[in-house]
């Protein structure tokens, strides 16, 4: 029988499952999500799936680096409503789009000896790439409070925001002191997308950049906020470039498409 439940489906393409895993970990909200939501496609979850029907919202994880992924997302696309990436590989390309400067050929030489063939792999990148994506959740994994403050806003009839503001500013509401300015380290935290409550520089691990780029970062600012204190522009981007280098790495070092 028909409900007015929305219906959703969340689906990964190539990567570590980890924000699919974030939203199964919401062990007390689970029960709730799954009384608000019709829960039509989710093969990580569960065994009868639907992959017909349309969907009011695709949830969306992992990003595109082989023929069968582009397949996938062009199939959801058509199906949702909304689509939703979430994760940093889906927003930003993640851990696996840094491998787009090495040649394909030195890469599958390298990762599967001269005689092995096996993976039909292109370039790694993020999913609004190839089609239109309505809200971007980034994070390495997603973090949990933000999933359900944006399904919260989806089942009110609203587009979530995702504020823009930086890890630097819930460091600071943490009173940390700055693992740049005390010990010149080499911390993203000024130029990523907040969400984590500062959670490495409050272990005074400095910040890897995992949720990605803010919008309109005070990048020149921050470029000779790092130098006062001995870091490079090339340090900063390498590492920012771990999670994000679609956005860091100049096109002309990206690979072949
Ligand atoms: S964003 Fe992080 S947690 Fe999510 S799929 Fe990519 S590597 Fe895994
Ligand atoms: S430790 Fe990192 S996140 Fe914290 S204030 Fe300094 S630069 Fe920003
Ligand atoms: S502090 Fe930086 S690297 Fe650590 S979880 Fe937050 S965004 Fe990711």
């Amino acid at each position: 029988m028909e409900n007015n439940k929305p219906k959703i489906g969340i689906f990964g393409l190539t990567s570590c499952a980890g924000d699919q895993l974030a939203i199964l970990n919401c062990e007390d909200e689970l029960i709730h999500l799954a009384n608000a939501l019709d829960i039509r496609d989710w093969e990580m979850a569960q065994t009868n799936n639907d992959n017909t029907t349309l969907l009011d919202i695709a949830f969306v994880e992992g990003v595109v680096a082989q023929s069968r992924d582009l397949e996938a997302l062009h199939a959801i696309r058509k199906r949702a409503k909304l689509l939703v990436a979430i994760g940093t590989c889906a927003v930003w390309g993640g851990v696996a789009a840094m491998k787009n400067q090495i040649p394909r050929d030195i890469l599958k030489r390298e990762v599967h000896g001269e005689e092995i063939n096996i993976l039909d792999s292109m370039p790694a990148l993020p999913v609004k790439s190839f089609v239109k994506v309505d809200i971007q959740l980034p994070g390495c994994p997603i973090e949990k409070d933000q999933f359900l403050q944006v399904v919260t806003s989806l089942l009110r009839g609203n587009l979530p925001e995702i504020l823009q503001f930086s890890v630097c500013s819930e460091c600071k509401m943490r009173e940390n002191a700055c693992l740049v300015i005390e010990q010149g380290e080499v911390c993203c935290g000024a130029l990523t997308l907040s969400g984590c409550n500062a959670r490495c520089p409050s272990h005074n691990i400095p910040c890897g950049g995992c949720h990605g780029p803010i919008e309109e970062a005070h990048y020149d600012a921050n470029v000779t906020m790092f130098k006062t204190h001995g870091i490079t522009k090339d340090d900063i981007e390498q590492k920012m470039a771990m999670y994000a280098a679609p956005a860091w790495i100049p096109d002309k070092l990206l690979a072949e498409k």
